[in-house]
């Protein structure tokens, strides 16, 4: 039997979310894009309700929810501004890797200080010469001592500024290929960790985007994830946890989309009549919600299914991808409907389809997503 109802407890949580999206966020969302600026407080107020660490088990200080809530929370926040759902969800990405990896007596120590204030996490994969092709990393981890010496640069990395821990992926064997690849824990404020300048963006401006560099950063062995686990593995795992979130951050921007559209459409009147009248109007709108609709429960499928301890890698991909591709389509229809008013700023379309775009990059290219689903059902 299959139930698509909320537990009154998700109910609870879509509800808390909701309202403070609507409340806290969406009436600054314009300003913080045009003035590409991060904003501390959203993050302050985020985590006094609680939500900041939601990812993280209570244990160490978190709300201990799971990936279905963190769909939910993505659709809500990324409805309201996606930028700052990057900035938030980028702190349960860089955490995640730790979650998956991390030794109890690690998480002790860093993420039990991490949770207790209004915290950042980033992950650290990409690099120049290393974007879809994650095994050409060049940052290098040398065992010394009992430390382990990190040089490199990691490019585009969301709350790459802001964050106050990494997670950082590099090479400790070269010889090894993507098996060479390790993970290590790395708090911002250790020598030799700097970031470069914020990165100038088409959309999701209200995040902050950088270079993280690692010049001799030296860190305790302990800090390094994964007993018996390589760091590419753990990269991909956290992907695929990751993904069905990011997916319902874009559903949120669709649906943003199309409630502007619906409204747009029975306002504004053309040839006497609202253009919402006009059958041409109604089947974009019909399909636009086609699209939101679907997307959203690819996205809650790869979750529960995350939730459930199955695997997950195909159903992930395939709802990170569809829900980014369908957000780029609603978010560009959106703007037809209003015509040339969509094309102002005026008008909040234009800020969702530039924001709809990195659903296509971010967290592995949608390309990249299709080369994951081709190989898993041929396989
Ligand atoms: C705003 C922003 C935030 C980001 N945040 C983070 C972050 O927090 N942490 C992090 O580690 N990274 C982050 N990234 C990096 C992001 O994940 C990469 O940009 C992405 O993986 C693509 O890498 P690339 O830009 O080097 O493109 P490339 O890999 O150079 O790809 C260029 C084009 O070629 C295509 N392509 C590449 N290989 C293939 C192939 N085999 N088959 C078909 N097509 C292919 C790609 O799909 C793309 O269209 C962020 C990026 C942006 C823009």
């Amino acid at each position: 039997m299959i139930d698509f109802s909320l537990s009154e407890e998700q109910k609870a949580c879509q509800k808390l979310v909701r309202d403070f999206a609507r409340n806290e966020i969406a009436p600054i969302a314009h300003e913080m894009d045009e003035e590409q600026r991060h904003n501390p407080e959203i993050v302050e107020k985020y985590y006094k309700i609680g939500l900041l660490h939601y990812a993280v088990p209570e244990e160490y200080g978190g709300a201990g929810l799971g990936s279905l809530e963190g769909c939910i929370i993505g659709e809500e926040v990324g409805a309201a501004c996606a930028g700052v759902a990057a900035c938030l969800g980028g702190n349960i990405l860089g955490l995640t890797p730790f979650l998956i990896a991390g030794s109890p007596e690690l998480k002790e120590e860093l993420l039990t200080q991490h949770t207790s204030g209004p915290n950042l996490g980033a992950f650290c994969l990409t690099e120049a010469d290393a974007g879809s092709d994650v095994a050409a990393l060049r940052t290098t981890a040398v065992f010394e001592g009992d430390e382990y010496i990190i040089n490199g640069c990691k490019r585009f990395i969301t709350n790459g500024g802001v964050a106050s821990l990494y997670s950082v992926f590099a090479k400790e064997d070269p010889e090894l290929g993507h098996k060479g690849i390790s993970a290590f824990m790395v708090p911002a404020d250790t020598p030799g960790v700097s970031s470069g300048k914020k990165e100038d963006k088409m959309g999701q401006r209200a995040t902050d985007t950088r270079e993280v560099m690692f010049d001799n950063v030296r860190i305790p062995a302990r800090y390094r994830l994964g007993e018996g686990l390589d760091g590419f593995k753990i990269a991909m795992m956290t992907l695929d946890d990751s993904r069905p979130g990011v997916g319902a951050a874009a559903v949120g921007i669709a649906r943003a989309a199309l409630e502007a559209a619906r409204d747009y459409a029975k306002e504004r009147v053309q040839f006497g009549k609202p253009i919402a009248a006009q059958q041409g109007i109604q089947f974009m709108l019909a399909d636009m919600a086609m699209k939101v609709n679907a997307a959203r429960l690819l996205c809650w499928h790869a979750a529960w299914l995350h939730d459930n301890g199955k695997k997950n890698t195909l159903e992930s991909a395939i709802s990170k991808c569809f829900a980014g591709d369908i957000a780029m389509e609603v978010t560009t229809d959106a703007v037809q409907i209003l015509g040339g008013y969509g094309y102002m700023k005026e008008y909040p379309v234009e800020k969702y389809m530039r924001d709809a775009k990195l659903h296509q990059i971010f967290e592995g290219t949608n390309q990249i997503q299709r080369l994951v689903i081709a190989r898993q059902i041929l396989s």
